[in-house]
């Protein structure tokens, strides 16, 4: 690889190194009207994370109540990486 194919390569490595949780490749992974009843019900605050991992479960969803509660907190310190 030559100067310039590296140096590109470089930020193409940082643009997709950003982590994402297991609760953003599901929504990604939704048909359009799907993605958007869940995230109404992510929104809902009186869903209890418990509820909704359980639910997302029972569809072969692999997402923990801990996801689900961390996903809801990312503008927060406590909460994943995700973009808003
Ligand atoms: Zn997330």
């Amino acid at each position: 690889m030559d100067f310039i194919a590296e140096l590109q390569a470089l930020h193409v490595v940082k643009s997709v190194q950003k982590p994402r949780c297991s609760v953003h490749f599901l929504l990604q992974s939704l048909p359009e009207a799907d993605r958007e009843a869940l995230l109404a019900a992510f929104d809902n605050k009186q869903i209890r994370h418990t509820d909704l991992a359980t639910l997302l479960q029972s569809r072969g969803f692999n997402v923990s109540a801990m996801t689900v509660s961390r996903h809801r907190n990312r503008s927060q310190s406590n909460g994943c990486r995700c973009p808003l």
